[in-house]
């Protein structure tokens, strides 16, 4: 059963439109199950009225012309139950209705199942037979399952049909996708597909007009191959049979001109990009040999995939050289990563789309603090057809347009200048103290990671640095930076800031950020080997890392020390130990200078019950509201769907914020938060409340919550945070805020959807 299921959704997915993936569906589930017909009705979003969309054993003629309004019949009574409905003999239920024409009147029984994608009901899926029988509890099981495989690959199907007419007839019909918002802003411009090296299954479509030129490179990289094979080969001449070495020669033959190269040249001729029809070519071909009955002839689809895979590394090498940008590139990818950020120019850039990853993802994090609006977890998104499409994206609001109306990019583009207009109104706030009405003084600081942050942080009037990740510098190397490698590039940051503090983390890898040359492979990252506990584990690389600081320190003095992911006291003892044999050690090496001040980040819950215990042993703790939401939610912050779960203003984290400062208060120590919350003019103005003495934030936030501090009263906040207190709901929370920014004038930073 699980074979046939795998097999069908396999089938589906490879579909290239929605109507084919109808057809798919109802023909292998009418085989599977053994029944005299199925069908499935699609949901109109306009209308609601379910249509009559694809039938196996009914009249095709049908399809796609009729169909049930909401009340009417046996298909909506499972779309409003979003429950089967199983019946021995439907004519007898009080809501069957029988279609005229379609042929439905010899069938009695009725199977119907909603086919539901993220708590949408996008169908219903039926199976009816002659006889009167109840389907038996496991083929009703066997099509819930399938049902609830498929919604997915529906729910995709739906977004890429409309794409898909742009492609065929050069026509597009408008189609909007949700993620996550990734980072503030709206984006109109074209989309510049990356994929992942030599990956088959990632290379998007792509039309061309230099159809020799692809058709060059391609057969520039089959040559390339062929003498790599030859060449091993020949040094296993003596190693091997003649039989063994035929192989090679069967190897050989299948990317020869009469067979797949053939193909592949054949489809470049049609417009198709030389990595495109590679693709689409290999993929058939590998399904076809993945289908073998024979064990032999299946694994041989292992040998057709490493052929395609060394070609295609060849035509990216090549394709690498020769690519530009186009001015306003929205770069899209399955999944971002920081580097694939650094391939664009910056004023080439204007946005951004993962299809994977949520808002808190790392790769959203940088993407705030460059300033490039980003939507995240896009899974709907028909990413690999996108090359050279004109798209909008919504950062506020996490949303990608694709095929935009004139009069839509008119609304967006209204919005984009009222931007344009703030950030000219914050500038001139530059200079200007973030003081409160009654004269409360609050430090803004910005997280820092690469040294294009230092200039923007210091034009945005920064007053220190609460976060520098330095994870980034180790992200972009081949190797752990060596002690002298990181005394320089702590040294800058320094300089850059001096005198003006600068809180350096120590390494925090794992979770989602793990280094080319250190991989940490896990089930459950987020639960497992990160931050400090990977440090303690390797004190050399922890050693080297607080010298390289310390040394970087010496005749500046605003060095500050913080450590990741601490849950226990124990964690805290041993890297202070470590820490203060370093100083120690370097004093008798004979630098000079004190004991830099020290930090415990807050993170995990554990650090929020344990806050007093750890704040007594060091001079500050900083809250890291990003982690510590995911972990008192229980939410993976890099998984866009359970992003809408993701509440950085719950009532569980506003609670366990106040405890933080409550505790350091007591403590007598300073409290400060450096997780994005703190960038929000929301988020900020509890946490004035709160008496946080210090938020850092990405430079881009800086001036948004500069502007709303100064806009509110010490004692309206405190008064606001009282009453936010009480609510029990996210939902209420966010309300209130958004009614407190309103009743103070700050509506611009309220972004509702554009419609
Ligand atoms: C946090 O968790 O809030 C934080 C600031 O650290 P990072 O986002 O780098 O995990
Ligand atoms: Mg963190």
């Amino acid at each position: 059963m699980l074979e046939v299921l795998r097999n069908i959704v396999q089938e589906v997915n490879a579909a290239e439109s929605l109507p084919d993936a109808l057809e798919i569906i109802v023909r292998r589930v009418r085989d599977a199950m053994a029944t005299e017909v199925c069908s499935v009705y699609m949901r109109d979003p306009e209308t609601g009225r379910y249509i009559f969309q694809a039938t196996e054993g009914l009249n095709r003629d049908l399809v796609g012309l009729i169909g049930l309004d909401p009340g009417e019949g046996l298909v909506t009574l499972v779309a409003e139950r979003e429950e089967p409905v199983n019946l021995e003999s439907a004519e007898s239920h009080p809501r069957f209705q029988f279609l005229p024409d379609i042929g439905e009147e010899r069938y009695h029984s009725f199977l119907g199942v909603p086919i539901i994608h993220q708590r949408e009901v996008l169908g219903v899926l039926v199976v009816q037979q002659a006889e009167r029988r109840r389907f038996d509890e496991s083929e009703e099981a066997f099509l819930v399952t399938m049902s609830a495989q498929l919604a997915g690959v529906i729910a995709h199907a739906r977004v890429t049909g409309a794409v898909g007419v742009d492609i065929l007839a050069g026509e597009g019909s408008a189609a909007k996708v949700s993620g996550v918002p990734g980072a503030p802003g709206i984006a109109i411009g074209t989309a510049v597909v990356v994929s992942p090296s030599a990956d088959l299954y990632a290379v998007p479509r792509r039309q061309v007009d230099n159809r020799r030129r692809e058709l060059r490179a391609f057969k520039e990289a089959l040559d390339k191959v062929r003498a790599d094979i030859q060449a091993v080969a020949d040094t296993l001449t003596t190693e091997l049979s003649p039989e063994d070495h035929a192989l090679f020669d069967v190897y050989l033959g299948i990317l020869d001109d009469s067979a797949i190269g053939a193909e592949v040249a054949g489809l470049i001729k049609t417009g198709e990009w030389a990595q495109g029809a590679l693709s689409q070519v290999m993929i058939e071909h590998i399904r076809h040999f993945e289908r073998m009955e024979h064990s032999y002839l299946r694994e041989r689809a292992v040998d057709v995939k490493d052929l395609g895979t060394r070609v295609l590394a060849y035509l990216q090498e090549s394709a690498q050289d020769e690519r530009t940008y186009p001015d306003r590139t929205i770069l899209v990818a399955e999944e971002l990563t920081a580097s694939s950020l650094g391939e664009v120019p910056r004023h080439k850039l204007a946005g951004l789309i993962s299809v994977r990853g949520s808002g808190n993802s790392h790769v959203a994090i940088l993407a705030r603090a460059m300033g490039v609006p980003t939507v995240m977890g896009a899974v709907d998104l028909p990413y690999m057809r996108l090359q050279d499409r004109e798209l909008i994206i919504d950062g506020y609001n996490g949303t990608v347009h694709l095929n935009p109306p004139a009069e839509l990019k008119q609304r967006f583009q209204h919005v984009l200048d009222q931007d344009m207009a703030l950030s000219r109104d914050l500038e001139a706030l530059r200079d200007e103290p973030c003081e409160t009405l009654d004269g409360h003084r609050v430090p803004l600081w910005v997280n820092t990671g690469l040294m294009a942050d230092v200039t923007r942080s210091l034009e945005q009037g920064a007053e220190g640095v609460g976060l520098y990740r330095t994870e980034v510098p180790f992200l972009l190397r081949e190797r752990f930076p060596s002690e002298e490698e990181q005394r320089q590039t702590y040294r800058s940051q320094l300089a850059a800031f001096a005198p003006k503090p600068v809180t350096m983390r120590t390494l925090d890898i794992g979770g989602d950020k793990s280094l080319p040359y250190f991989p940490i492979e896990e089930d459950n990252p987020f639960l497992g080997w990160r931050g400090i506990r990977v440090t303690l584990d390797h004190p050399e690389i922890f050693l080297a890392q607080i010298r390289a600081m310390l040394k970087a320190n010496e005749g500046l003095g605003n060095l500050q020390i913080m450590l990741p992911m601490v849950c226990n006291v124990a964690e805290l003892e041993e890297a202070l130990e470590l820490i203060r044999r370093s100083h120690r050690e370097l004093l008798q090496e004979g630098l000079s200078g004190g004991l830099p001040q020290i930090g415990v980040m807050v993170e995990v819950p554990a650090a929020v019950y344990q806050a007093r215990a750890l704040a007594r042993r060091v001079d500050f703790l900083s809250v890291g509201s990003n982690d510590l939401t995911q972990y008192l939610l229980a939410v993976d912050r890099n998984n866009s769907r359970v992003a809408d779960l993701y509440h950085s203003m719950h009532p569980a984290v506003i609670q366990a914020l106040a405890d933080v400062a409550k505790a350091c208060q007591v403590e007598g120590k300073r409290v400060g938060i450096c997780g994005e919350l703190a960038g929000d003019p929301q988020g900020a103005v509890l946490l004035l409340a709160m008496g946080y003495d210090i938020l850092s934030m990405n430079a881009t936030s800086l001036p948004k919550v500069k502007k709303a501090l100064r806009n509110v009263s010490m004692q309206e906040a405190g008064q606001l945070l009282t009453e936010v207190m009480q609510l029990e709901e996210p939902q209420q929370v966010h309300q209130r805020m958004e009614r407190f920014l309103t009743e103070h004038g700050m509506e611009q930073f309220i972004h509702n959807p554009v419609e």
